[in-house]
């Protein structure tokens, strides 16, 4: 039976008189992917020219570089923000280490900060099992809490900035929590085309691309426990994209503990690829859609960010990214699924 997912790509190539090589003819090709679920284009190009700039993370440290940090030792227990009576009784809510405060400037209706750490620079090393599964579990515990208490509000999104080149403002460790009607464009593009896919075919296309990816192995990375692991198609990063799907997950209720653990195990091995690949930077988000649904399972999404160097700080953001709402990715989803693969694999 054909398969109800087309990956499409454009091939393209230009030939020019290279100065590089005496003025002879040189063919240069990249590719225009088009996304199977939303139609939306991604260019890849320059093949490995972009590489990922080494961050000296203890210089964060410095104190005239660190500057004031509201998350640091006793500071957060009386800079940050609590949550009003009848919201949380508590306040703040808290597990560990990990910390749980309204944002100070709020995004949605439901907004709130986890403050991962007591460090303030944490290297990828030291996210330890611990550190990572106290702040996620803190995070979506509180998300179903706010579904509980205003289940009309349909989406619920976790984003992670990690260290400066992501875009993030402060380098402690944090990640934010949020509920909302309006979840991004990227988000409700995928949401609305999940669900015709859904109406077209009776499945749902998340399920259907694991079971394609994993025939194919290219973009496969791996399972742990519930979750599976691929390099997407078409990459929202510059240095590409890896996304983590937890298939039959459809709402936020029905995420459990041993899925948190999952998703903590897997993303520590993403970073052990990282840290071997002179990766110091990401962006990352967790979905989750609205109850009732069957064609939108809960997925994570991870992109490294970095400088294009550290001479100028050029950031790896461009008008591909900003006015033209165009991905372009240096690196193939292929080589990138290869190379994370044995992560998956080895202990
Ligand atoms: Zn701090």
């Amino acid at each position: 039976m054909a398969s109800k997912i087309a990956f499409q790509i454009t091939n393209v190539e230009n030939t020019f008189l290279d100065p590089r090589a005496d003025f002879q003819p040189t063919t240069i090709k990249s590719q225009v992917r088009i996304d199977p679920l939303t139609g939306r284009t991604g260019h890849f190009s320059h093949f490995g020219a972009i590489k990922p700039q080494k961050l000296d993370i203890e210089k964060y440290l410095e104190p005239q570089i660190k500057g004031f940090c509201p998350f640091c030792g006793d500071k957060k227990n009386h800079v940050t923000p609590m949550f009003p009576e009848g919201l949380f009784q508590e306040g703040r809510l808290a597990m560990g280490e990990a910390l749980l405060v309204p944002n100070l400037f709020p995004y949605d209706v439901y907004s709130s900060v986890v403050i991962m750490t007591n460090d303030h620079v944490v290297s990828l090393k030291n996210f330890d099992d611990e550190k990572l599964y106290n702040s996620f579990y803190l995070g979506i515990d509180f998300l179903k809490k706010v579904k509980g208490k205003s289940p009309s509000i349909p989406y619920q999104v976790m984003a992670w900035n990690y260290m400066p080149p992501s875009g993030g403002g402060l380098v402690h460790p944090h990640q934010q929590y949020f509920a909302t009607e309006r979840p991004g464009n990227q988000f409700t593009d995928e949401y609305r085309a999940a669900e015709l896919f859904y109406n077209n075919h009776q499945v749902d296309y998340w399920t259907e691309l694991i079971e394609e990816e994993h025939k194919h192995k290219d973009r496969y990375i791996g399972q742990v426990g519930d979750a599976h692991w691929l390099a997407s198609f078409v990459s929202l990063g510059v240095l590409g994209e890896i996304i983590c799907v937890f298939p039959g997950v459809f709402c936020i209720e029905d995420f459990t503990d041993a899925q948190v653990r999952h998703l903590v195990s897997g993303v520590q091995k993403v970073f052990c690829y990282y840290l071997e690949n002179g990766i110091y930077s990401f962006n990352a988000s967790l979905f989750w859609g609205a109850a009732g649904q069957k064609f939108f399972p809960a997925h994570f999404r991870i992109v490294p960010r970095t400088y294009l160097n550290t001479r100028d700080y050029a950031p790896d953001i461009n008008f591909f990214q900003t006015v033209l709402q165009e991905p372009v990715s240096v690196v193939l989803p292929e080589d990138l699924g290869k190379e994370v693969r044995p992560y998956f694999i080895k202990k």
